[in-house]
């Protein structure tokens, strides 16, 4: 961090293209508006979206900086931020306006303007955070970019946490498990009297299952094709765990076991497994669609199976979290022994990052962190 010509530079990792590795290049932070904060970041969580715009899957301007799980220490605020100041540990989580009636009704994960002010590669009216050589470098990924050593936030996206716990184990808290935490508690309501079945063993899929767990929800499956996740989810608490691959018939085998469920999580992207989330509620169930999918996924399904079964199918962003409400109250579940997240993580220098993505993408890495400060 240094301070030159009144900006700070700093060291971002830049995505620049589907092929091409993440490369570690200076940059500099834009001066501060009156409602941003200035960070230094400790800490940055991996999560699947981040892939998903390195390979162009979810089109973001190239070149970018991405990153959309940091945590970090306030270094600067501006003139009109109130509740945070220079020296406090926060969590970044996603940006909204606060202004569309999604925001006014406290679900911001639904603002009418989340692509522009998550997406776009600067803020919603276009200009940037950062800068390279004079030119402005895409970034303010869900208002932040966070693969850096400092990035500019909204005072909106910034969660003041304790500073008992480290930063880079809150860092997924921003995104990932709030999603997976957020369906089962805040989307769907799961209580101890509903079963859950939860296609998907990754980070999101695991906070789900320790959300469901918390409450009481039984049975809870978890449907997982890495062995390592099954085992783990056995240990946070799943009742039952199936290799999709070793069994013919997905449906029927869980049918089997507990003869349907009432609420079954979506998290693999993948319309079939849609179908099969459908296929295994009991009357009156909700599917949750929460895993991301190629733009042009679709499903076919029976209406009148839909109809006569009161069967119900739900799309969810960011588990309904409102970030400065729900991530404070997760931080206190794990203080209570209730909520392990910190299992899902693996640490990784911030050089590295290249390497947290294979480890992702391979399966081999549940929830991979890149920790700034720690070097080769
Ligand atoms: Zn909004
Ligand atoms: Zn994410």
């Amino acid at each position: 961090m240094i301070s030159k010509n009144n900006k700070y530079e700093a060291t971002a990792a830049i995505a620049r293209g589907s092929s091409e590795p993440l490369t570690f290049e200076k940059i500099t932070l834009q001066p501060l508006r009156e409602d941003e904060v200035l960070i230094k970041i400790v800490a940055s969580g991996l999560c699947h979206t981040d892939f998903v715009c390195m390979q162009q899957i979810l089109p973001v301007p190239m070149p970018i900086v991405l990153g959309h799980e940091g945590a970090g220490v306030i270094v600067e605020t501006g003139r009109a931020v109130k509740g945070l100041s220079p020296g406090d540990h926060v969590v970044l989580s996603f940006n909204s306006c606060g202004e569309c009636p999604s925001c006014e009704h406290e679900l911001p994960s639904y603002c009418y303007n989340f692509m522009a002010n998550n997406f776009s590669g600067g803020r919603s009216d276009g200009s940037g955070t950062m800068e390279q050589n004079g030119e402005q470098v895409n970034a303010n990924f869900f208002g932040q970019s966070s693969f850096a050593t400092m990035a500019i936030a909204n005072v909106r996206n910034t969660v003041k946490v304790s500073k008992d716990l480290p930063l880079e184990m809150l860092a997924p808290l921003g995104c990932g498990i709030q999603t997976g935490a957020g369906t089962v508690l805040n989307s769907l309501s799961v209580t101890d009297a509903n079963s859950i079945a939860i296609f998907g063993g990754g980070a999101v899929g695991l906070s789900a299952l320790m959300a469901a767990k918390l409450v009481g929800a039984s049975p809870i499956l978890v449907i997982e094709p890495f062995h390592h996740r099954r085992v783990l989810a056995l240990e946070l608490g799943a009742d039952y765990v199936i290799d999709p691959f070793s069994v013919e018939n997905i449906v029927e085998e869980i049918k089997n076991i507990v003869g349907g469920v009432d609420f079954s999580l979506e998290m693999t992207g993948f319309p079939e497994v849609v179908k099969q989330c459908i296929d295994i509620l009991k009357p009156l169930g909700t599917c949750a669609l929460v895993g991301a999918a190629p733009a042009d996924a679709e499903v076919n399904i029976n209406i009148m199976e839909m109809l006569s079964t009161g069967k119900k199918i739900v799309g969810i962003v960011e588990g309904d979290s409102d970030p400065k409400v729900f991530i404070p109250q997760l931080i206190k579940y794990y203080n209570e022994g209730r909520f392990p997240f910190n299992r899902l993580i693996d640490y990784f220098p911030f050089n590295a990052l290249n390497e947290a993505v294979k480890a992702q993408v391979s399966g081999q890495s549940i929830k991979p962190v890149v920790h700034m400060e720690y070097l080769l």
